[in-house]
């Protein structure tokens, strides 16, 4: 075979399209492949300007192009190649790889282009991105997903944590309140047995001083048990505020009463437990209707003036009241046996009793409980004090609107 018939046969098996042109652009020859690619039959395009073969804006454009490069000799496409798009027969535009050469021939010029199809490489190109994309947005929602996992999970923890806290809380609590429960048990075996013994002894002697028909003793004994008796009931009434005060279902509910009418009710009531040498006054000032809960008012007054008693062998009693305009202050003052300045920061501890009230009967627990009394009505409560001469408690209370 000669040359040339071997070179004709490499185009026309080429699977690259082949088509020459010549310096106008005019399509000369074209191999089966290039016929292939563009849809046509040889014979359609051979004769026809090469642009016939392009889409716009390729198409209009194209016979500048040579002409551009004839006049200025600058290459845009000849000997570099490039990715352009071609239009078939059919009109459907496809990309290819196009390398153009310019090819000098014994009596002109003609360009040979070569053209390889790259649809299904830039279909492939297409899916692999589209996969790609897809792939992200999996990654991105997946990754959000763990995030919005991690949140809860972090949320689900802060709440069980809060709940531990909150049962822990609550079995403090409870433990608390155990404890003191069992120490009071304790004390109260321990409190009780003076005035049980006393309370048995005087019923006792009680009927003997029947049976020689001393009535003055047998008075002085009756009034010995209501001594004991009231001692009893103090201690047990403490315990329960104290109970309650713990468990929190004390309610602070005001209304509207006469407080000077109640601090005449607690003289009347608190004159029988009076020593000998013991006076009780009562001294008000200022309007005499205030907006309080009058059950915890009567309870802290009432304990107050019961130490009063208790902690004075003699003199005189006061309970004052003033009622301002913006708070109502209250103060139990007595003449007893005082309370030492190492003493005073622990008087309001509960079980706390002061070093010079050992030999009197007490279970440290009311002022705690006034205390906490004097809380709930957000007040606050003062002591002056010196040994041996007596105390003075205040209380300052302040006033709430009727609402
Ligand atoms: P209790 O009287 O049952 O001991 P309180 O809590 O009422 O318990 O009082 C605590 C302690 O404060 C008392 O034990 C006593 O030492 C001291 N105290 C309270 N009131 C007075 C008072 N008016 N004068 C002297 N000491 C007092």
């Amino acid at each position: 075979m000669d040359n040339e018939s071997r070179l004709k046969a490499i185009i026309e098996n080429a699977i690259d399209g082949i088509i020459t042109i010549d310096q106008r652009g005019i399509i000369e020859t074209l191999n089966p492949a290039a016929a292939a690619i563009f849809e046509y039959e040889p014979t359609e395009v051979i004769g026809k300007n090469i642009s016939i073969l392009m889409p716009e804006p390729d198409h209009s454009n194209h016979d500048h192009y040579i002409e551009n490069y004839q006049r200025t000799g600058t290459k845009k496409i000849i000997g570099i190649g490039r990715e352009v798009l071609g239009k078939k027969k059919s009109g459907t535009t496809f990309p290819f790889l196009l390398s153009v050469s310019e090819v000098a021939l014994k009596d002109k010029i003609i360009y040979t282009g070569i053209i390889h199809d790259i649809t299904q490489l830039k279909e492939a190109e297409h899916a692999f991105r589209k996969l790609n994309t897809e792939l992200e947005e999996r990654v991105q929602q997946r990754t959000s997903e763990l995030f919005d996992a991690i949140k809860q999970l972090k949320e689900t923890n802060a709440k069980q944590k809060e709940a531990e806290a909150e049962v822990r809380k609550s079995l403090e609590k409870e433990k608390e309140l155990n404890e003191l429960k069992s120490r009071f048990v304790t004390l109260a075996s321990h409190e009780f047995r003076t005035p049980l013994s006393t309370i048995l002894s005087s019923t006792t002697l009680i009927a003997k001083y029947e049976e020689i028909g001393d009535r003055d003793k047998m008075n002085k004994h009756i009034d010995r048990i209501k001594t004991c008796v009231a001692e009893l009931t103090v201690i047990l009434n403490d315990f329960l505020s104290l109970s309650k005060l713990e468990e929190g279902v004390v309610p602070n509910t005001p209304s509207e009463f006469n407080i000077y009418m109640l601090a005449k009710d607690i003289q009347d009531e608190m004159q029988s437990t009076l020593k000998e040498k013991q006076t009780f006054t009562c001294v008000h000032k200022g309007p005499e209707t205030v907006y309080l809960d009058k059950n915890i008012i009567k309870n802290i007054l009432l304990n107050l003036i019961s130490n009063a008693v208790k902690y004075s062998e003699k003199g005189v009693i006061e309970l004052s009241v003033a009622v301002t305009n913006v708070n109502i202050i209250f103060t139990v003052k007595d003449e007893g046996i005082g309370i030492s300045e190492e003493d005073k920061p622990f008087l309001f501890t509960r079980f706390f009793r002061a070093h010079n009230a050992a030999n009197i009967q007490g279970t440290g627990l009311g002022l705690n409980i006034v205390k906490r009394y004097v809380d709930l009505l957000s007040g606050h409560i003062s002591l002056e004090s010196k040994m041996d001469h007596g105390s003075t408690f205040t209380i300052e209370i302040p006033k709430i609107s009727v609402s």
